[in-house]
């Protein structure tokens, strides 16, 4: 455990030479104490869950605290800490990490199948994150708990799958982190459609097999040409994932038919500049034609909603086979693989070289003050005006929203000033009506208390009270409330 932690630290600091080591170091003790002697349901220590969730915020080049909160982020619900000594140790902004990571944490997705529920509880989850940083350890959290999931019974598998599915791979996907949702996809379906999974994997296996083979024949003939021609590249293949397949494979056009499918296997080449890309695409379609209609997509001119940046070509390639090249430069490569991870990343190694123009377009995070939500706004906003990325992340809309939660972690979203009593007739109209008090995180409020968005409240009621106040009615904001004590009256 310790030698791993030991790699983890090298490969920070390898990334960011200006980490503050001393601090994830004492955070490692900290996780180390709180998690002593307890085990994970497999069997292993505690320890390696947290340990893996800092891999994973490292491999993503995040920051000192990211991962300080990433190593903390079970101590306080898992390992008896109280959130008031890691604010002692570790200062505001790591303890509202934890919090904010425990919080999203206890939501869940019920056993609604409603689009609009999850793309809701989507946005909550960005919403109430409050820092984007609370996301990304929350997505480093989940990808280790998929892969530790075979441990559990099949129910609790297809329930932490479907929650993965809905809401934590198209969450990964908004962000950018590429990496991230391939793997948490396709691990949840392994575990939701077991059977469609095994089929696939079934019949992909020889069209995988023949696509790497045609990939490396192409690559070792490109190779060649670039050193000829003295363009310094890197060619890597990279395998579609599973699930990306599945869905692919469902669209009208593929018919189902594998043999339509031509990125199975794609190549990769990465570049160090732009200039370099267009010359690289050059060079391959003199030697490759372009299939046509499938053609070039240049996503470098134009990116993709979400700040995808690449040119995407389908080429006849060796012996006449359809392979797919993709080109871009290491920067906008590292981008796609783990979004605003990397966006941070750069911003931090760039800020003193980037140039005004570049930072008022969004491309490099001006200062750490800006809230990430912010930040992400501006750049994506940037990048596109695009429709889909519009309707789906409004965050400025969003910021307006009243999302109200009960202690169990169900979600209400309710209009502005709503108070307890909204709260209560939300929830059930018996509640309403025998509501006594309220309490938000575990303080008493009065009964025309103004909730706030991300607030957790509890409904204290008397089974002996007899129905609603018509005082009620004088702070009340919801129709729903108005209508049920309205109609209590009305009855006596
Ligand atoms: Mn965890």
């Amino acid at each position: 455990m310790k030698t791993k932690f030991g790699k983890i630290l090298f490969q920070i600091s390898s990334y960011n030479p200006k980490a503050d080591i001393v601090k994830i170091e004492k955070a490692f003790l900290m996780a180390q104490k709180a998690h002593a002697n307890q085990k994970r349901i497999s069997g292993e220590a505690f320890l390696s869950h947290p340990l893996s969730v800092a891999q994973f915020l490292a491999d993503w080049k995040l920051d000192s605290d990211s991962i300080t909160a990433g190593l903390l982020h079970d101590v306080v619900e898992d390992g008896g800490v109280s959130l008031k000594s890691i604010e002692k140790q570790f200062g505001k902004d790591i303890a509202l990490l934890v919090d904010g990571v425990t919080k999203i944490g206890n939501l869940k997705l019920k056993g609604t199948k409603n689009e609009v529920f999850v793309e809701n509880l989507r946005k909550m989850i960005v919403v109430m994150a409050k820092d984007l940083r609370v996301v990304l350890i929350k997505l480093a959290d989940r990808l280790h708990n998929m892969e530790t999931l075979y441990v559990f019974d099949e129910k609790k598998q297809k329930r932490i799958s479907r929650e993965t599915l809905e809401v934590y791979a198209p969450l990964a996907e908004r962000l950018g982190i590429g990496i991230a949702k391939g793997e948490l996809e396709d691990l949840a379906f392994s575990y939701l459609y077991p059977e469609r999974y095994k089929k696939l994997k079934k019949i992909s296996q020889l069209a995988y097999k023949n696509a790497g083979k045609t990939a490396k024949k192409t690559k070792q003939k490109l190779l060649k040409c670039f050193t000829k021609e003295k363009l310094e590249v890197k060619v890597h293949g990279r395998k579609k994932h599973f699930y990306s397949l599945y869905k692919k494979l469902l669209r009208e056009e593929i018919e189902q038919d594998i043999e339509k499918i031509h990125d199975l296997v794609a190549l990769r080449i990465l570049t160090s500049s732009v200039e370099d890309c267009y010359k690289v695409l050059g060079l391959v379609h003199k030697f490759y034609k372009p299939v046509p209609r499938l053609g070039v997509s240049d996503f470098i001119a134009q990116p993709k909603p979400n700040g995808y940046q690449s040119i995407h070509t389908k080429v006849f390639g060796e012996e006449g086979k359809i392979v797919e090249i993709q080109i871009r430069t290491y920067e906008m490569h590292e981008e796609s693989e783990t979004g605003i991870a990397a966006h941070w990343y750069y911003s931090q190694e760039k800020k003193d070289r980037a140039s005004d123009a570049e930072i008022s377009r969004g491309f490099f995070a001006p200062s750490k003050k800006l809230s990430w939500v912010k930040d992400l706004m501006a750049w994506q906003k940037e990048i596109s005006d695009s429709r889909e990325f519009l309707s789906s992340i409004k965050f400025d809309a969003l910021e307006t929203r009243n999302f109200i939660f009960s202690p169990k972690g169900d979600v209400f979203d309710l209009p502005k000033d709503a108070t307890p009593i909204d709260f209560a007739y939300a929830i059930h109209t018996f509640l309403g009506d025998r509501c006594v008090g309220a309490r938000v995180e575990g303080k008493f409020v009065g009964l025309n208390y103004k909730l706030k968005s991300g607030q957790v409240v509890e409904i204290l009621t008397d089974k002996n009270k007899k129905g609603p106040s018509r005082d009620w009615l004088d702070f009340v904001v919801t129709r729903l409330a108005r209508t049920q004590i309205r109609k209590h009256f009305r009855k006596s």
